[in-house]
């Protein structure tokens, strides 16, 4: 067998992300407040979880931060502290990770789909309000699917790639029908709507994730829910320690969804970088921008849209891409790291067939699980690197 042509090694590597770069200016500040937590041997609910829990609480403009064992965690305790479970249906969008609507099924309830703004590819009203006049009706006060039966007790918004859903319609639709809003800000901490609104303050209680992907990333697994309101803050607390309170007297079933004591004391020094690091994601989003302007690739690319006056902190930067899985192998090809998010939207998942689904159900979440790559955005990316990331996007298309 002849050698086949060799590839060329690429000219430039560019990772979907490297978090190496962010952890070496920070490495001797971060491993000192490791080692205070090791010194101090409380690992848990200490002194760092309760700065991060008024900071962070604080940054998302709310009042109270329970800090918790991971985003999953956050979407389930919150979901729980509202008493939300079996015979319950919460609306939210087909169209992401999957903890939104796991943790949903996982109480029992039923995620009830309705389809995204192909815009911005977060839950759209329109099709919520659709959804509830369409296929439900008021019953001794409580607004109930016909076709199940089902109590509708809340809408679950996410706030997807870290740009804010269209929430005033959504918090709109929540209070007429007598419904719960929880906000699944996981991808989205600090973004804010037109009027300068930050994710998480919008409804009853919003979830952060801090996995190492996030905008804001821990060591490990950790979350927080923050809410405005005392009472589903208090009984937030309690459910984290097995909702134990007094210890060891239990009014309600909780669970062991504690933060770690040294992941908070990370995310207090990180959190400091946030505001930075965000705004460096905002500029890389703008040499795209403006980098796809110039190579001028008609339809086969959409870069991502911004709503007017809002702030969108580019967990990811997704484009639509003709021949999406074609161009993600020749990035490969290339050097350059990319991934869907999402390749199944939720209604088509198998886990959810007993929700009886069909291809169809939610054309603008199918079309976008079809079309859409997740480019490299992160922080310490360079000019250079994203510029031969559209260059090579753009030889794609020209051959
Ligand atoms: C990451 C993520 C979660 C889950 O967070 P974990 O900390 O990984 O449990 C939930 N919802 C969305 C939209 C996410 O992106």
């Amino acid at each position: 067998m002849s050698a086949s042509n060799p590839q060329p090694a690429p000219a430039m590597q560019v990772p979907l992300l490297d978090l190496k770069l962010q952890y070496q200016p920070l490495k001797s500040e971060i491993l000192a407040a490791i080692e205070k937590v090791c010194a101090s041997q409380q690992f848990i609910l200490g002194p760092a979880t309760r700065e991060l829990e008024t900071n962070v609480a604080a940054y998302c403009q709310c009042r109270f931060g329970i800090g918790v064992s991971s985003g999953t965690d956050a979407l389930l305790v919150a979901l729980m502290a509202l008493e939300i479970g079996a015979g319950d249906e919460v609306i939210t969008t087909p169209y992401t990770f999957f903890a939104t609507a796991g943790t949903i099924a996982r109480t029992g309830a039923r995620p009830a789909f309705c389809d995204i703004d192909p815009v911005t590819f977060n839950l759209s009203p329109a099709a919520v309000t659709a959804f509830i006049e369409g296929r439900c009706e008021m019953r001794d006060g409580k607004l109930v699917n016909r076709e199940t039966g089902g109590v509708v007790k809340a809408i679950m918004p996410v706030h997807l790639y870290g740009q804010v859903a269209d929430i005033g319609p959504i918090v709109q639709i929540a209070r007429r029908y007598g419904l719960k809003v929880i906000e699944d800000a996981a991808q989205a901490i600090g973004a804010e709507d037109a009027q300068k609104r930050r994710a998480c303050s919008f409804g009853d209680v919003g979830c952060l994730s801090f996995f190492p992907t996030k905008n804001l990333g821990a060591f490990g697994d950790a979350g927080m829910c923050v809410t405005n309101d005392p009472a589903l803050a208090e009984r937030i607390e309690v459910l984290r320690v097995h909702g134990g309170k007094p210890k060891y007297f239990h009014s309600y079933i909780g669970g062991n969804f504690r933060i770690d004591e040294i992941q908070a004391a990370v995310l207090n020094i990180k959190l400091r970088h946030l505001d930075a690091w965000s705004a460096a994601r905002q500029r890389n989003a703008r040499i795209y921008d403006d980098a796809f302007d110039k190579a001028d690739l008609g339809k086969a690319v959409e870069t991502p849209r911004a709503l007017e006056g809002v702030r969108h902190i580019f967990n990811q930067y997704v484009i639509r891409a003709r021949d999406r899985d074609l161009l993600r192998q020749h990035l490969m090809a290339a050097g350059v790291g990319t991934e869907i998010y999402y390749p199944v939207p939720l209604h088509l998942q198998e886990c959810f067939a007993y929700l009886k689904h069909a291809k169809g159900d939610f054309p603008h979440a199918e079309r976008a699980a079809e079309e859409t790559l997740a480019l490299p955005i992160f922080p310490e990316l360079t000019e250079a690197q994203l510029r031969y990331v559209v260059d090579c996007i753009a030889d794609f298309y020209r051959r």
